[in-house]
């Protein structure tokens, strides 16, 4: 459904019209998630800077559908990438600065993507497609009056970064540049004393042993159990 230009659609956030409540994270610009979800171990934010291409349940729904289809290299020596999206996946990378060291995985959905809307509406108040229902297509895809050049494409980019204490993954819609869309945390201590490889699940790329500390004569053991024939 398209709500009608006269009608001023509920926050996406907060529901609220024609305002806001004194909560809403549409009014907060320091805020990072205006909905979090659980996950694995773990949950997700999607971020206000996504609520275009995030902010209903359909929506939503598509971007997890891409997110599954993601293809991930490691970032080990120089990954193999396509020149799209290798260069938009650098610029990320260089804006991340000294926190680019963290970065373990890079992924990005070669083989599909998302037909979205780049309609004029506030984001927070997308006059598009409310009542879903069950049908998972958007219907302003199908909507008389939808003028096709309103319908982007849109691919979606994926980094993985590794903590001491937590894992972190950023999700990015490439449009024009990157919009980050949602972030992914798995709070997870790394092991004490473990290689960096295997810290960052690299477990093939371990010696077995890290490096010798102050004092020690040789290089202590590596304690991931993937030496010992345990899974990491
Ligand atoms: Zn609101
Ligand atoms: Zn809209
Ligand atoms: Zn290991
Ligand atoms: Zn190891």
């Amino acid at each position: 459904m398209i709500r009608p230009l006269r009608e001023v659609p509920p926050c996406l956030a907060c529901r609220h019209t024609p305002g806001h409540t004194a909560l809403c994270p549409s009014t907060d610009p320091e805020t990072t998630y205006y909905l979090r979800h659980p996950i694995p171990n773990g949950h997700r934010d999607w971020t206000p800077a996504g609520i275009r291409y995030t902010g209903t349940p359909v929506r939503r729904t598509a971007v997890r559908a891409l997110m599954a289809k993601t293809r991930w290299e490691r970032m080990l020596g120089d990954p193999q990438l396509p020149m799209f999206p290798g260069l938009l996946i650098n610029e990320i990378l260089a804006g991340l600065g000294t926190a680019a060291r963290t970065a373990t995985r890079v992924g990005y959905t070669p083989v599909d993507y998302l037909s979205t809307l780049d309609c004029s509406c506030d984001p927070w108040r997308c006059r598009h497609e409310y009542d879903a229902g069950t049908d998972p297509s958007p219907d302003w895809l199908t909507e008389p009056g939808t003028h096709p050049d309103l319908v982007v494409t849109i691919t979606l980019l994926a980094m993985e970064l590794r903590f001491a204490d937590r894992w972190q993954t950023y999700w990015f819609a490439s449009t024009d540049g990157a919009v980050c869309l949602a972030i992914d945390e798995v709070p997870e201590p790394s092991r004490p004393g473990i290689s960096v490889a295997c810290q960052r699940r690299w477990c093939d790329q371990c010696p077995g042993s890290t490096h010798p500390g102050t004092g020690d004569t040789e290089r202590p053991p590596c304690p991931c159990p993937c030496h010992t024939g345990g899974a990491s």
